[in-house]
């Protein structure tokens, strides 16, 4: 009776003719929300097997660590389950203070402010900054929560081809002087794993009066002397106007941050619909990335066995003959080409339990698709050989090498 109704409201139409991801299903190719039963950092069992976790963001292996857990725990018990209201109101936590405080000192910025994840902290830096009459530039690479911010905003958006400073540039020129203007990148590509060329990009916003805000999802705890991120790892921290981040990847839990300039954190707090008009970041996953931030500083050891990690994946895959692309990060990306291929290795490397992510159109041409690993501090060499000698089989069987 109801799916009768349905078909008789054409906005409809589209899911009742929607069918592509169910052909996948029935060819049994289909690699999407596959429900994990148990995680033990990098090792996961899915449908009843145990499998190398090699596609999550948990760069540094936080998520099971004692401390993270014990912090977590006790917050539950001290603030209860949920905040159950907005920062701005009745969610506000001494705890998102402490975070907000510990979180510019680490990043080296005068201020910083919590939001419930990483895709409102774009969402809520964008839109709140970039009004009428101003303009917004995104690398064509940016994350989707970059892009929807900009879209979120009342100002106007451009965007120039992944990494052409020039194209940029031109742009910039045809900009009225005075104009409000934002330049908004990824300091680490989530697709491809290569890093902004953040003075390159200062250079241009200086001599044009634009502001730059660098999306460090992928990588604090990855780049930067302390794991602080891209602007540190240059060393351009105070030219960088804004650090926008995740605590869904080396921080282990959810949710996301902007960091700067005190005046503009203000203004963001009483400005920033993703922020105001949202539920607060909950105890228990404010006091774990808390605990984690404290981890991170105190273990710089994890960085290295994460890049330790990387060199090793990315060296052996290049000598087995895949194309990883330029990627200078843990996020190591393996060019498959076509989708239906794409699906059947993925489904290979599923079976002979290596967990990756395929990455297919829209998010690269459809030539181009790739099955997109990455790497943790916690992996060890003999889960990093055992993958490697799966790609190797299984890139031999279906003629990728
Ligand atoms: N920016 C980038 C570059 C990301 O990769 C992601 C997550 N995939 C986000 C922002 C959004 O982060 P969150 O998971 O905290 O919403």
């Amino acid at each position: 009776m109801r799916t009768e109704t349905l078909q008789h409201i054409a906005l409809f139409d589209k899911c009742r003719n929607y069918t592509r991801a169910r052909e996948v299903q029935a060819a049994g190719l289909y690699p999407y929300f596959k429900a994990i039963s148990r995680s033990e950092d990098t090792v996961v069992v899915i449908e009843g097997k145990e499998r190398i976790m090699m596609g999550s963001n948990n760069y540094l292996g936080l998520t099971h660590h004692p401390e993270v857990l014990a912090e977590a725990r006790a917050a539950l018990e001290r603030y209860g389950s949920g905040c159950t209201g907005s920062r701005f109101l009745n969610g506000t936590l001494d705890l998102h203070e402490r975070l907000e405080g510990e979180l510019a000192e680490f990043l080296g910025k005068e201020s910083c402010l919590v939001f419930s994840t990483g895709y409102q902290a774009n969402l809520g830096v964008i839109s709140g900054l970039v009004g009428r009459g101003d303009v917004v530039f995104l690398d064509k690479l940016d994350h989707a929560s970059i892009v929807d911010g900009a879209k979120m905003s009342h100002g106007e958006t451009t965007r120039f081809n992944h990494g052409d400073l020039a194209g940029l540039e031109r742009k910039l020129q045809r900009v009225p002087e005075g104009t409000g203007t934002m330049v908004i990148v990824d300091g680490v590509y989530s697709m491809e794993g290569d890093v902004a060329d953040l003075p390159a990009l200062l250079r241009l916003t200086q001599k044009y009066g634009a502001a730059l805000a660098v999306d460090d999802a992928h990588s604090i705890g990855v780049l930067g002397p302390k794991g602080d991120g891209t602007a540190a790892h240059f060393g351009v921290t105070d030219e960088v106007d804004l650090i926008v981040g995740t605590f869904s990847k080396s921080l282990a839990s959810i949710g996301g941050f902007a960091a700067g300039a005190e005046n503009i954190i203000h203004y963001l707090k009483h400005h920033s619909r993703p922020l105001i008009f949202t539920a607060a970041l909950p105890p228990s996953n404010t006091a774990g990335v808390l605990a984690a931030l404290h981890v991170m500083q105190r273990e710089p050891e994890r960085r290295d066995a994460l890049w330790a990690n990387t060199r090793r994946l990315q060296e052996g895959l290049r000598t087995l003959g895949f194309d990883i692309g330029p990627t200078d990060t843990p996020i190591v990306p393996v060019l498959i080409g076509p989708l239906e291929k794409t699906f059947l290795f993925w489904r290979k490397l599923f079976d002979a339990g290596v967990f990756t992510n395929p990455v297919v159109p829209p998010a690269v041409p459809p030539s181009q698709c790739r099955l997109r690993t990455s790497l943790m501090a916690t992996h060890t060499e003999e889960q990093i050989d055992r993958a490697l000698d799966t790609f190797g089989r299984l890139g031999k069987e279906l003629g990728v090498i």
